[in-house]
């Protein structure tokens, strides 16, 4: 049985080839930096990312595909100096937790982590110093006692032990705390 020849196309331009929208041609996957405007007015930049494009070698049609869409977000998103799509899914992974189930925890809506999570929004730098701070196990377990609620007998986790006294609020302290006025001169 005769082999096809398939030497004389690299690997990476067979793999992904798609139609041409315009004319149906097969076109080529081609490695190259692409620059893009992101923002507006005076805050517009120029970014430059490298990045696979789709050309239709028959009238020059260029399209970007999965893989370059989520390269641009991540330029964008080191361009801000947030954290990009892969490591917010990587920060709940690491906890194991399932969307629904990190929500519960965070108090982040759990359309709003899809929506990060999958390149449709990104977080403001507010949410994005807490996600990072939701990385440190001890936060989370933080977190996950104050949402058991005040009776749950979760243990306290191995860093935090005996390193906080519980306060005790007394009746008669929340008395003394009632009488208490911000007197502003
Ligand atoms: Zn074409």
């Amino acid at each position: 049985m005769p082999s096809r020849a398939t030497a004389a196309t690299p690997p990476d331009d067979r793999q992904d080839t798609v139609p041409c929208f315009d004319c149906d041609a097969d076109t080529r996957r081609i490695w190259g930096g692409h620059t893009f405007t992101y923002g507006l007015g005076a805050a517009a930049v120029e970014l430059t990312v490298d990045l696979p494009i789709h050309v239709c070698p028959s009238c020059g049609f260029e399209c970007l595909d999965d893989e370059a869409e989520t390269l641009k977000h991540e330029a964008v998103c080191t361009h801000l100096g947030v954290l990009s799509p892969n490591e917010i899914r990587g920060i709940r992974g690491m906890h194991g937790m399932s969307r629904a189930a990190f929500s519960k925890v965070t108090g982040l809506g759990e359309a709003t982590l899809n929506r990060w999570e999958n390149r449709i929004l990104i977080q403001s730098a507010a949410n994005d110093r807490y996600l990072r701070l939701l990385a440190a196990p001890d936060n989370l377990h933080r977190l996950k006692r104050l949402e058991a609620g005040p009776t749950a007998s979760l243990p306290p986790s191995e860093t935090d032990a005996g390193r906080f006294r519980v306060i005790d609020v007394s009746e008669k302290h929340r008395r003394q705390q009632t009488g208490f006025r911000l007197v502003v001169a």
